[in-house]
């Protein structure tokens, strides 16, 4: 290695404090390190000058593919006209205006508004706060509640970790449990019963929400929280009737719908947005990732007409709403998103999330299928998943100590694909660009067949 090399990996050993990475382990030394130096297309380059084919999108979110001069023009032309100005007390630019009609535009029926943020996270708070809002204008103090679902994942703040329902999240931070409740997961094939049809399956995670809002009393409980497609926690798109069932529990009690789109939201799951592929009518969406595919930090809370003439109504009683981001709205991210959406029309990516995300699932089936290991090959659009198992018939899993997911994951990597093994079960996890060709998915698919078999046998 050069000076220059091991000085950088020296001082990020030293001074750089990673997110979702063993601390010992990083200060020590022995964590891969790898500088990220290029992209372009679904292929990332690192100092080295290794090319890697990254079938996991950075983290689902570089949704055109990297190396978009078109985005990096938008915002270099915005930071030269103006690289910074608030949008409090009714102050715009060109770009936060049009990005807020485009996402209007493309959004599911009865959308207003868009409140805008920086991460997943934040929009998520964001949503928290706009649904206690709410019923406070309406006169219900008491309808504060809000049920999200084991495996959610709905960032990693105060409230948005304890809306997470993956238990690492909790682990050792104190995060208030209370008011948030976890109900089931809509994952079939982890079933407890297996003699349970796809049908009655369904109809026990809807009737198991409805349990819970009885026992808590319906005028407990303000929201339902979930991703049309459960994502950090395993890729695991609903069985069939979930949402219409779900939904009507929802009706039934006067309960807010969260769509949690940071994931499905522009184009990955070969429809705009993951609502209108199941037919949900969410009262607020939260939308990040895709938003700017990652160009710039960017996020936002899509609000309904329903809400969005209460919080007016509210406004005029009660004064002003005491919730702001410096950066709400920031010029060059908005920018990038609208350079961002724009592309994604034009490179008509939406239809080739639909059309190479089925050839991608198909070939993982075809080529996967019957091996011995492989329990579950599941996805929808441009979003796969990969579930191993210890013994196919019983359906065993592994001793998580075995990290048979992770070590998979790297066989991958050595083979120039990058998957992500999901944080729970051993799962490999496929979000590539939209952008991807039929060729390049034959690359992910032949490479995980041998690394899966260079693995397992
Ligand atoms: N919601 C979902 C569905 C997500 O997948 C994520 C991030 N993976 C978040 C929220 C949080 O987003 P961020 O990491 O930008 O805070």
């Amino acid at each position: 290695m050069t000076d220059r090399a091991n000085d950088l990996t020296a001082w990020d050993r030293d001074h750089f404090f990673h997110p979702s990475t063993p601390a010992g382990q990083h200060a020590r030394g022995d964590t891969p390190r790898r500088q990220i130096v290029g992209g372009d297309g679904v292929h990332i380059i690192d100092s080295t000058g290794k090319r890697s084919l990254d079938a996991f999108g950075g983290l689902y979110c570089v949704n055109v593919g990297y190396g978009r001069t078109e985005i990096a023009d938008a915002m270099a032309a915005q930071a030269h006209a103006l690289a910074y100005y608030h949008a409090y007390a009714g102050h715009s630019t060109e770009a936060s205006i049009t990005l807020s009609r485009m996402i209007i535009e493309r959004a599911p029926a009865n959308m207003s508004r868009v409140y805008f943020g920086l991460s997943g996270s934040d929009a998520n708070e964001t949503n928290i706060k706009l649904v206690w809002y709410y019923n406070n204008i309406l006169g219900r103090p008491e309808k504060k509640k809000i049920i999200s679902r084991w495996r959610g994942y709905h960032g990693s703040g105060v409230m948005t970790g304890s809306l997470t329902g993956l238990q690492v999240f909790h682990d050792h931070f104190d995060l208030p449990r209370a008011p948030i409740l976890h109900t089931d997961a809509p994952y079939y094939f982890r079933r407890d019963d297996l003699d349970l049809t796809e049908a009655q399956f369904t109809a026990r995670c809807a009737q198991r929400l409805e349990d819970m809002i009885l026992t808590e009393g319906p005028d407990t409980i303000a929201a339902f929280w979930a991703e049309p497609v459960l994502g950090t926690g395993g890729i695991v798109p609903p069985p069939a009737g979930y949402w219409p069932a779900i939904q009507a529990v929802l009706v039934k009690y006067d309960i807010l719908l969260v769509a949690d789109e940071v994931v499905t939201g522009f184009g990955r799951l070969g429809t705009m947005f993951g609502s209108d592929h199941y037919g949900m009518t969410p009262d607020l969406i939260t939308i990040a990732k895709g938003l700017t595919s990652a160009y710039a930090p960017l996020s936002g809370s899509i609000v309904s007409d329903k809400i969005w003439q209460v919080i007016v109504d509210g406004a005029d009683r009660m004064g002003p709403m005491g919730h702001g981001w410096t950066y709400s709205a920031h010029p060059v991210c908005a920018a990038a998103g609208v350079a961002n959406l724009k592309l994604i029309d034009d490179l008509g990516l939406v239809e080739n999330a639909r059309t190479t995300g089925a050839y991608l699932r198909q070939g993982l089936q075809d080529a996967l299928g019957t091996h011995p290991n492989v329990g579950d090959v599941r996805g929808e659009g441009m979003l796969a998943a990969v579930e191993l198992v210890a013994d196919r018939d019983s359906r065993r899993f592994y001793d998580p100590a075995q990290k048979i997911g992770p070590r998979i994951a790297t066989a991958m990597l050595e083979r120039g694909v990058i998957a992500r093994a999901m944080p729970q079960g051993d799962i490999l996890g496929f979000a590539p660009p939209l952008c991807l060709t039929p060729a390049e998915a034959d690359t992910i698919i032949s490479v995980t067949r041998d690394a899966i078999t260079a693995t397992l046998g």
